[in-house]
């Protein structure tokens, strides 16, 4: 009986194997900016991660986040594939959905891309990492392997990008998703489109830096997608409201199985994010999300 259970264990690890062979590569690590806004990036200096990242990947510059353009509506969205009127997460701090979600999975949340991959591959490593703790309400956190805040970036800014290197090179994650809040506080504090913001989002983009040689030094480099994105931009001190300042955010997408092609003509939504990534390891998507897969960005296999 232990030999049949051990036999069985075998082959359903190498079904596992096999199957996540078909991937199209092994990690995905998302770093999501809250309030970066599209229009920033030509105006930008001193960015040069996020720049090679472009050139050397896809991108766009007029990805639509989510109506109302703020942050708990938008990161739900992004990781759960859906409009805000489906997730039901509608103010900017939702930490329950305003109105029930119109699905949801086995812990009562709206499925996320954590919880997919967790169903259809339950091995899977999946580490979530925020200055802004909302996020952590509106994605399925049981779902991860680990969750962990740096609230205290104003005195300690680095904190999170040190937490986001020890979690690569420890557990080299499948899905790891790393969500800075600082330039959207500076908006808040100074003001979107002025020095002030500028220069936050050239330390954001150090902080891209060491995430990328993490990513080397844990030998993923050349396994890994890398995702970047917003979760909606803004103008003068704030967002939410609907200009396009506002609701026009980045999509950087580079590494294994990505085109090298710049910037791309196609329609993208704050909720392709989720169905990209899924897409990437050709997970079956719940029929409940409206997110589409960015095809354009993948080379053809
Ligand atoms: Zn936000």
């Amino acid at each position: 009986m232990k030999k049949i259970i051990i036999l069985a264990l075998a082959l359903c690890l190498t079904a596992v194997g096999a199957e996540a062979k078909r991937w199209r590569a092994k990690h995905v690590v998302v770093i999501g900016l809250d309030g970066w806004g599209a229009y920033s990036v030509p105006r930008a200096h001193d960015i040069p991660n996020i720049r090679w990242l472009m050139e050397h990947g896809s991108y766009s510059l007029t990805e639509r986040a989510v109506l109302p353009s703020a942050s708990a509506i938008n990161w739900a969205s992004m990781f759960n594939g859906a409009p805000t009127e489906m997730h039901g997460y509608m103010k900017w701090n939702s930490q329950r959905p305003d109105i029930p979600s119109m699905i949801e999975n086995e812990r009562q949340k709206f499925p996320s891309v954590f919880s997919i991959m967790r169903e259809q591959y339950p091995e899977a490593e999946m580490g979530c990492l925020v200055e802004w703790p909302g996020v952590l309400h509106v994605i399925d956190t049981l779902a991860l392997n680990y969750w962990d805040r740096a609230e205290d970036y104003e005195q300690d800014p680095d904190h999170m990008t040190r937490l986001a290197e020890r979690y690569i090179l420890d557990k080299k994650p499948t899905l790891a998703a790393f969500c800075y809040v600082a330039l959207d506080h500076e908006g808040h504090v100074s003001g979107h489109d002025t020095p002030q913001y500028y220069d936050k989002l050239a330390f954001l983009d150090k902080q891209v830096g060491r995430i990328l040689q993490a990513i080397r030094d844990a030998g993923m480099w050349d396994d890994t997608v890398i995702l970047m994105t917003a979760d909606h931009g803004g103008k003068d001190n704030g967002h939410g409201g609907a200009s396009i300042e506002e609701m026009q955010i980045p999509f950087v997408i580079w590494g294994r199985g990505i085109r090298q092609q710049g910037e791309i003509s196609d329609v993208i939504m704050q909720y392709d994010t989720a169905a990209t990534i899924a897409e990437v390891f050709r997970l079956r998507r719940p029929q409940a999300w409206r997110g589409q897969p960015i095809w354009s960005v993948f080379s053809r296999k």
